[in-house]
């Protein structure tokens, strides 16, 4: 069976040219993240980026930049496997979006010279598609499943014996004379993606021999991104403009890719094509991209925090319904990075502003009263 076939034909109905999901009941959240998606500084995939992604996407664990910890322990496993002749083991990647989670998986295949194969949480829906693609698997190949959180539990417990055993076992026939037959698959490499790890149930967690954290991008490391991407564009760019775009990128590449390209048309059209700092501050300010990579959404949030509800906390729940956003997309995608640069703090009684939340919109911090 072809997995493009299987991979794309099978999951979606495209009628005129849209893409429309078949599960109707994934559409809501589907649309709540094509709506975030829209965003110039959401971390999350854009409807109409895979084609510019795929062209900026490094292919050698020698061309990913920064993750130093994770690429160590993962160029020291892949070198004993390759000595070994054996598949890599199973690999979990996880960490906000848009840090190169699919971008690892992809280099893995190609270090290792094996096939790649991918797939999703919400796009597997029965059990006949997780058994077609695990029993097309070829020997050692990587298989990928992004959002690995959202994958369902009975598929999830299909997938333990493979994972365990390259078994797996399938029903014959229905009723009384319904026979569970073991099938043997050829030994491979699972890669595992996900924004949420804590989502994952002990038992699944267990079974991957390698845990690789993803963090945010220092702003040095997001300079490289930038000036690797123009030069793949074919955008000249000093090293100023490369700074200028890193620093207001969320200490995400996709961002940041994101950013040069809209900066890109900026200088096409204001400045002979050539972006330096005061090019890209223009853009950005045209933008509205603040220095921290802050778009109206976020000041939103924290504005609300602060003034809706005196700096907080406020449970998750409460300020999602404030905002009208869905909790999934503001926990997943907004926060980390509010988190990360301390200007939210996530407290067991709920969010809180912190003190460079006020600062950064000019609003005076309010001195906490105690009776003790
Ligand atoms: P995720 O799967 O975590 O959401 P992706 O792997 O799709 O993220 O990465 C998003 C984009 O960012 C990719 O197209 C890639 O070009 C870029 N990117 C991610 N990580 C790196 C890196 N370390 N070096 C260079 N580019 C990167």
């Amino acid at each position: 069976m072809p997995a493009g076939w299987l991979l794309e034909g099978w999951f979606r109905l495209t009628i005129a040219g849209v893409d429309i999901p078949k599960n109707m009941a994934k559409v809501g959240l589907d649309r709540s993240k094509s709506a975030e998606a829209e965003r110039l500084v959401s971390a999350g995939r854009a409807d109409d980026e895979d084609a510019f992604e795929l062209k900026l996407r490094p292919t050698r664990l020698a061309e990913f930049i920064g993750q130093e910890k994770a690429k160590e322990q993962l160029a020291i496993a892949l070198e004993a496997a390759k000595s070994r002749g054996e598949a890599l083991d199973h690999v979990l990647l996880f960490g906000p979006p848009g840090l190169g989670k699919t971008t690892l998986a992809t280099i893995i295949a190609n270090e290792l010279g094996v096939g790649f194969q991918q797939t999703s949480g919400p796009a597997l829906q029965i059990q006949g598609d997780l058994t077609a693609i695990l029993t097309n698997l070829r020997e050692r190949q990587v298989l990928f499943l992004d959002e690995i959180h959202r994958l369902q539990h009975v598929l999830e417990e299909k997938l333990y014996t493979a994972l365990e055993d390259y078994k797996l076992d399938i029903m014959i026939g229905t009723g009384p004379s319904a026979r569970t037959h073991v099938m043997e698959i050829k030994p491979f490499t699972f890669v595992g993606a996900t924004t949420r790890p804590g989502m994952l149930s002990s038992p699944l967690r267990g079974r991957f021999g390698i845990l690789l954290r993803l963090e945010f991008y220092t702003d040095d490391e997001l300079r490289f991104v930038v000036e690797r991407s123009a030069e793949v564009m074919g955008v000249p760019i000093d090293r100023d403009g490369a700074a200028e775009i890193a620093m207001r990128s969320r200490g995400t590449p996709r961002i940041a890719n994101r950013l040069l390209r809209r900066v890109r048309d900026y200088a096409q059209v204001r400045a002979q094509g050539v972006i330096d700092r005061p090019v890209a501050q223009a853009a950005l300010a045209m933008l509205e991209v603040d220095a921290h990579g802050f778009d109206e959404l976020d000041r939103r949030l924290l504005r609300t925090i602060i003034e809706k509800y005196d700096g907080g906390p406020v449970g998750l729940n409460t300020l999602a319904a404030a905002l009208a956003e869905e909790q999934d997309a503001l926990e997943e995608v907004y926060e980390p990075f509010l988190i990360q640069i301390g200007f939210l703090d996530r407290t067991p009684r709920g969010r809180v502003a912190t003190r460079l939340a006020y600062e950064h919109l000019g609003i005076e911090m309010p001195r906490k009263t105690s009776l003790f």
